[in-house]
């Protein structure tokens, strides 16, 4: 069977269904097979590996994933997709297809049961509306993972593997960074996608640290620094953390910046990931 990365198989699917395309499920299908084997090779998914796709759609990327993959599990949200999937896919045997949000799977326990616990790797043209909290909840829930090699909004790529003192620099920088590597596959206009997004789109991989980049005391606590300092980003660190809610008082954080050998009125967006670890330390032990 022809794939459905032809453009003309995925419009004649479209037809054959009647398929009434959902913008609150974020459904933009791929249909570009050079796209694809990008995707594929960036992830580096060989026959060992098990893979985790969020949001099948079609089925464009699962049978790509089929091929390269010893096992597929693809997790879809759209009920009126499942029997679709079950066409598009009937060519291979190597796939799980559950009909599930994915914010409410409990992965951990999927990874559990497939690959006995060992990592695998998460592949997918994710549904732009909940790119966040996907990709913290796996990697906040210490699901074992290889890799996570993901379309998202090039904006948000952008922010993903931002550095300190950029405009893009941001809690999720800090977040991402804090978990994985993150780096940039490529870049992805509207026209490789039924129906067109509105927004320009990027690959990205975020490979998982094998051990942390940074030590700190309280990953928690520092996460919250993080959140305070760039909620209101114009303000100094200073006045930031103060008013932030977190339970500093101006003393201990001027105190912290001097030892830090930092200017009072520093504001968080230079600070790097690892100087915001230091600042917790010192300010958990204020
Ligand atoms: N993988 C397909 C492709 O590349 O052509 C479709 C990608 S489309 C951008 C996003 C897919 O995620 C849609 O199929 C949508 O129905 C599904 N989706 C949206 N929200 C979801 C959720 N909470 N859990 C699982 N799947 C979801």
């Amino acid at each position: 069977m022809e794939k459905l990365s032809n453009p003309q198989v995925t419009i004649e699917t479209i037809k054959k269904y009647d398929f009434a395309f959902q913008k609150k499920f974020g459904q933009n299908f791929l249909i570009d097979s050079h796209v694809l084997d990008k995707i594929i090779v960036a992830a580096g998914v060989t026959k060992d590996d098990v893979v985790l796709e969020i949001g099948p759609g079609f089925g464009t990327m699962t049978q790509y994933l089929a091929e390269a993959a010893r096992e597929v599990i693809a997790v879809e949200i759209d009920k009126t997709l499942i029997p679709i999937l079950q066409d598009t896919l009937k060519d291979y045997d190597n796939i799980t297809l559950i009909n599930e949000d994915i914010l409410k799977v409990d992965i951990a326990a999927l990874v559990q049961e497939k690959n006995q616990g060992r990592p695998i790797k998460v592949v997918a043209n994710l549904p732009y509306y909940i790119t966040t909290p996907i990709i913290m909840g796996l990697f906040e829930s210490h699901v074992p993972l290889d890799n996570i090699t993901v379309m998202v909004q090039k904006e948000v790529a952008s922010r993903m593997q931002a550095g300190p003192g950029t405009k893009d620099y941001g809690a999720l920088s800090l977040a991402v960074q804090f978990y994985a590597e993150p780096y940039i596959v490529a870049n992805v206009p509207p026209n490789c996608f039924i129906p067109r997004p509105n927004v320009g789109s990027a690959v990205i991989r975020l490979t998982r640290w094998e051990n942390p980049p940074i030590q700190v005391k309280n990953e928690k606590f520092m996460f919250s620094l993080i959140r305070a300092s760039f909620n209101q980003r114009r303000k100094t660190l200073q006045n930031s953390l103060v008013n932030g809610g977190v339970g500093v008082t101006k003393e201990q954080v001027v105190e912290a910046l001097l030892k830090m050998e930092l200017s009072e009125t520093i504001r968080g967006e230079a600070l790097t990931l690892s100087q915001f670890a230091q600042l917790a330390d010192l300010l958990m032990d204020a």
